[in-house]
């Protein structure tokens, strides 16, 4: 199981699903999170560290412009050694 963190901007405000009052809004956020959740399992799933053991970490930012209805992802990878970090890098734009 891959650690995987994922924030939620929307209009460049950090927030969290709970404080949202837009129902639509979200849902639409809650489905794009299991997305996301999914994908990097998928991705990152046997990248582990051939000499420490460890699998890397992720935090993903989904920033949300509700004016132009855009979503954004941005990918913030933590890892043993960079040798992991190019691993867990090249699987994810796989
Ligand atoms: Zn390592």
């Amino acid at each position: 199981m891959i650690e995987t963190q994922i924030c939620f901007e929307v209009d460049g405000a950090v927030v969290s699903l709970a404080d949202l009052a837009d129902e639509y809004l979200v849902e639409m956020l809650a489905h794009t999170e299991a997305h996301i959740r999914q994908q990097v399992q998928r991705q990152l799933s046997g990248v582990r560290c051939a000499e420490h053991g460890a699998a890397p970490r992720v935090t993903v930012t989904a920033s949300y412009a509700a004016d132009v209805d855009q979503m954004e992802l941005s990918y913030h990878v933590d890892a043993c050694c960079p040798a992991l970090l190019l691993r867990a890098v090249g699987a994810l734009n796989r």
